[in-house]
């Protein structure tokens, strides 16, 4: 069992990081597993060296060491390798869609705007993808995905017609975020995929991805978020209010540690304790199905209950 915490590199960490990581580590370790740290850097357009240094430190200060590091951006080769392979079968067209010709059309499942893979018929240019100007789309196969996850979750869509053909390359050349994963936990030989619920409605796709490419499908789970509030009374995933340099200020990590695996169903309450206590008796059947806010009092972090 070969399990991934695959962090984007294009913010602080933070509290809701740290949860994913704590529980993909717990999940492995309970299991006799590996776990590996991906630093999901592709998109240079928002990616830091500094947030990829922080994370590997962030998650050291917690108490998880992890059995390898692998950084995204190292992979480019075999990424481009999928992009020759999916070219070579036809998959591939250019797409120069812009988001304001797809907004007020239909909702994806991931509460963006569908693509109505308008471009299908497009042809790649002479010199391929590499000499397209255009963002590259793969074209998916029109079949429903029916897929329940480890946690009960339900993940059955038909990508190709509710989120669209995915973005494979984006138009600055940058490798996509759907096709980078799914060659990735390939090469990395990933059997368990854990991962906040946010990223769900991907699945699908990424399920659709792996066929196109011949590679299995890994098993899923998608967990609990921490949320914030993000004005008028709404909550979204927690992404700035809380970073780790600020964390820090004011909390160790076996502080940090105890308050999640609290919030996490897993303590009975948030006294520090280290990852290496909770292996034991580590079961998801304890961890919370719903989302958590977390806040920032004058005692420091806080998950409500
Ligand atoms: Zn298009």
């Amino acid at each position: 069992m070969i399990s991934r915490f695959a962090p984007s590199t294009t913010g602080e960490a933070h509290p809701g990081t740290l949860l994913a990581a704590l529980l993909v580590w717990l999940d492995a370790r309970s299991r006799g597993g590996r776990a590996l740290m991906r630093l999901e850097d592709l998109d240079v357009t928002r990616t830091r060296a500094g947030w990829a240094d922080q994370l590997i430190e962030a998650c050291s200060w917690l108490g998880l060491a992890w059995d390898e590091v692998i950084v995204q951006s190292d992979r480019r080769a075999a990424h481009e390798a999928a992009l020759d392979a999916l070219a070579a079968a036809g998959r591939l067209y250019p797409c120069s869609c812009s988001r304001a010709v797809r907004a007020g059309g239909r909702r994806a499942p991931d509460g963006g705007w569908a693509y109505d893979n308008t471009c299908r018929g497009r042809p790649l240019p002479a010199g391929g993808w590499r000499a397209a100007a255009d963002a590259i789309r793969a074209r998916l196969d029109d079949d429903r995905v029916e897929l329940i996850d480890d946690g009960g979750l339900d993940l059955s869509q038909t990508p190709a017609r509710e989120m669209g053909d995915p973005i494979v390359r984006r138009r600055d050349g940058v490798i996509a975020y759907q096709l980078a994963v799914v060659v990735d936990d390939r090469d990395e030989a990933i059997s368990d995929v854990i991962r906040g619920r946010d990223i769900a409605p991907s699945t699908a796709t990424q399920v659709m991805l792996q066929r196109l490419l011949g590679i299995a499908t890994p098993r899923y789970r998608h967990h609990f978020l921490l949320l914030e509030a993000a004005g008028a009374g709404k909550l979204a995933k927690l992404h700035g209010s809380i970073p780790f340099s600020q964390l820090r200020t004011q909390h160790d990590g076996p502080g940090v540690c105890g308050i999640l695996a609290h919030a996490a169903g897993l303590r009975a309450t948030p006294a520090p304790c280290a990852p290496g206590e909770l292996v034991g008796d580590f079961d998801w059947q304890r961890v919370p199905t719903a989302d958590r806010v977390a806040r920032w009092t004058a005692a420091g972090l806080i998950v409500d209950p």
